[in-house]
């Protein structure tokens, strides 16, 4: 199996190559052909395998497909628990975006707000975000998600541990309806079995 092979274009796969990637990991493997094709997607993925590429590059080209408008929203949300995996995640984003006409950003708690701001008003494409400061910046209107088309929510287990719930639960009212949805999570408990019946639709199970 190959990038190509998972039917990445070419602009993403100049980008992965450059990364040194040969293969793809068997979770990416598995998720990117059913997220390439808009479905919802559940995986089971501890970090260490690849999942965040098994996420952003299909979402990648998503967008970069649909890219016609030009129109800077945000089309991606990818909520993620700690300042530290919304770093890491934003990083690879810009990598694996360096040849597309694309712009992502990042924002979390615990630091100012204010250039966090000012990056947003100049548009992005995707955003990576901490529940709370998500939230925050919603409640002062300095981002809106009416545009989301995709909801990527990672290591969901984590999230629920920490007591994101109703934070998660919040952030979803305020999604469009229509849009897609993955969910990342390395344990399944009866809880975060609940949570993914709530956000996803008909979703195509993967395991890493
Ligand atoms: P993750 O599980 O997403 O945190 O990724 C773990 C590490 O594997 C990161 O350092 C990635 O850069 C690296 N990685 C992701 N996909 C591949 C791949 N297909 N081949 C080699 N390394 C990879």
């Amino acid at each position: 199996m190959t990038f190509k092979q998972l039917g990445l274009s070419e602009a993403i796969l100049k980008a992965v190559e450059e990364k040194g990637y040969k293969t793809p990991s068997p979770i990416q493997a598995k998720s990117i052909p059913p997220i390439l094709q808009g479905r919802d997607v559940l995986a089971s993925a501890q970090t260490g395998t690849g999942k965040t590429a098994g996420f952003t590059l299909p979402i990648l080209q998503r967008l970069e497909e649909s890219n016609i408008t030009k129109r800077k929203a945000i089309r991606a949300l990818i909520l993620t628990p700690t300042r530290e995996l919304a770093a890491q995640i934003y990083d690879n984003i810009s990598e694996y975006s360096k040849y597309l006409d694309i712009n992502s950003t990042v924002i979390f708690g615990g630091v100012k707000a204010g250039p966090q701001i000012r990056t947003l008003k100049q548009g992005v494409d995707i955003l990576v975000a901490t529940p709370g400061r998500l939230l925050d910046l919603h409640s002062q209107k300095e981002l809106f998600l009416d545009k989301v088309e995709v909801f990527i929510l990672d290591e969901a287990d984590r999230m629920l541990d920490m007591g994101f719930v109703r934070d998660i639960n919040k952030i979803m009212s305020l999604l469009p309806s229509k849009r897609q949805n993955l969910m990342f999570s390395a344990t399944f408990s009866p809880e975060i079995k609940k949570l993914a019946g709530g956000i996803l639709r008909n979703p195509v199970a993967v395991e890493a």
